[in-house]
């Protein structure tokens, strides 16, 4: 376990006095009453000196917001009803017509459904590029280009991307950056610091609290942290004139959860290898996607930036409980579609990082741009919840058996 959980199970809460509890409490409010006109014209939401109004931030938003900076390795936080929320309120603050934004081929697919959507729209461009090749962004930035998403590893696909020459590109190019970090959910590396080239990290780095730091599988939330000031304020206006509160009760429920983020994260780690090395050995697998195995594209990337000093169970580091595999052609659509049914402990959904385990199939070649996916098979992507590890083999090996 690193310091940091430490740091955020002893982050600061001031309780009300005489109740010393390390608990925080649960506040809501729409109306916060002013003492007089002076006050209610003297309170700032914005530098959060002071309460003005619930969609602007409660004791238990406010605290909740520091703690997931503090997690993430930044200063300034700003919540949103859910991680899509998050990607489109930077999108909206940071974007206007006629500039353009970059996104990662393998990138969360809602996110490329809102550039190709409403960005359209209000005509910002976008342009997908390919992120394990730092080249084409390099050849992609223009006089256009204003934000640079960036995501590790790619969704479904798991190719860990070139993170820290991705995020120093954008910086010698003076192009603000975005990181999706609901992968690695502020445990698995530092979003600010990529420990790569000199620069490189990312100005703003975004998760779905929904998976790992909800961890119930109950709460939709979203979080946008940043280190400087100028940004998180154009962030934040944003935020305001779109009227994206969150609800008092989903901020208890993740302040909740918080101190067994990093204990949680590592067990659903420690299961998905432990699978993920059982599925490889499977003659029914044609390929394991995870990036802290050996022959998973970026495996070594993911050692540099993840701490992982060898391939699989042994090598240390940190990788969510989330990898893919592609089946073997020979078994077609209908056959992989029979073993996801057959599956009882693995249940069929969407999002990760709760108690149940999860799974789903994917097409990916109509995914990806046309021609850049290499393998033939299904690929199924496999999400570990918190079951016993001998069970959840258990029930792949008896639902493999329906693949003929
Ligand atoms: C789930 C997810 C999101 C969106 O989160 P929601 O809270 O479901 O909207 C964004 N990015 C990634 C990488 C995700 O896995």
């Amino acid at each position: 376990m690193s310091q940091a959980i430490t740091d955020l199970i002893h982050h600061p809460y001031v309780p009300p006095a005489g109740f010393a509890a390390p608990q925080p409490g649960v506040f809501k409010a729409s109306t916060v009453i002013f003492a007089n006109v002076a006050a209610m014209r003297a309170r700032d939401w914005k530098n959060k000196t002071g309460y003005t109004y619930g969609l602007h931030g409660t004791p238990t938003t406010f605290l909740l917001e520091a703690r997931i900076a503090s997690l993430e390795g930044g200063k300034h936080c700003v919540l949103v009803p859910s991680g899509l929320a998050a990607i489109a309120n930077v999108n909206i603050a940071l974007l206007k017509s006629g500039d353009e934004v970059l996104i990662p081929d393998n990138a969360y697919g809602p996110s490329k459904a809102l550039a190709d959507g409403e960005l359209k729209n209000w005509g910002i461009t976008h342009q997908l590029y390919d992120p394990m090749n730092p080249a084409d962004l390099q050849a992609r930035i223009g006089p256009k280009t204003r934000l640079v998403w960036l995501e590790a590893p790619g969704s479904v696909t798991m190719e860990f991307v070139p993170l820290a020459q991705l995020a120093a590109i954008c910086r010698q190019r003076g192009v603000t950056s975005a990181l999706d970090n609901t992968w690695g959910a502020g445990i698995a590396f530092n979003g600010f610091d990529l420990r790569g080239p000199s620069g490189s990290g990312a100005d703003i780095v975004v998760q779905a609290l929904t998976k790992y730091p909800s961890g119930g599988g109950d709460v939709l939330m979203g979080s946008i942290v940043t280190r400087d000031d100028e940004l998180n304020l154009k962030l934040k206006l944003s935020h305001m004139r779109l009227g994206w509160g969150i609800a008092g009760n989903d901020a208890e429920a993740v302040l909740r959860a918080l101190p067994s983020v990093e204990l949680r994260y590592r067990a659903q780690d420690a299961a998905g290898r432990a699978l993920a090395a059982w599925l490889a050995s499977r003659r029914e697998v044609a390929q394991l996607l995870h990036p802290a195995f050996a022959g998973s594209p970026g495996h070594e990337h993911w050692r540099e930036l993840c701490g992982g000093k060898g391939s699989g169970e042994a090598a240390g580091g940190a990788a969510a409980g989330l990898f893919s595999v592609a089946f073997e052609p020979r078994h077609g659509v209908a056959q992989v579609d029979a073993f996801c049914d057959a599956l009882k402990l693995f249940k069929l959904g969407y999002s990760w990082g709760g108690p149940v385990s999860l799974v789903v199939p994917y097409d990916i070649s109509s995914m990806r741009k046309p021609g850049t996916w290499r393998h033939k098979g299904v690929l199924v992507r496999f999400s570990l919840g918190l079951e016993a590890v001998e069970d959840l083999r258990a029930d792949l090996e008896q639902a493999l058996a329906k693949l003929g």
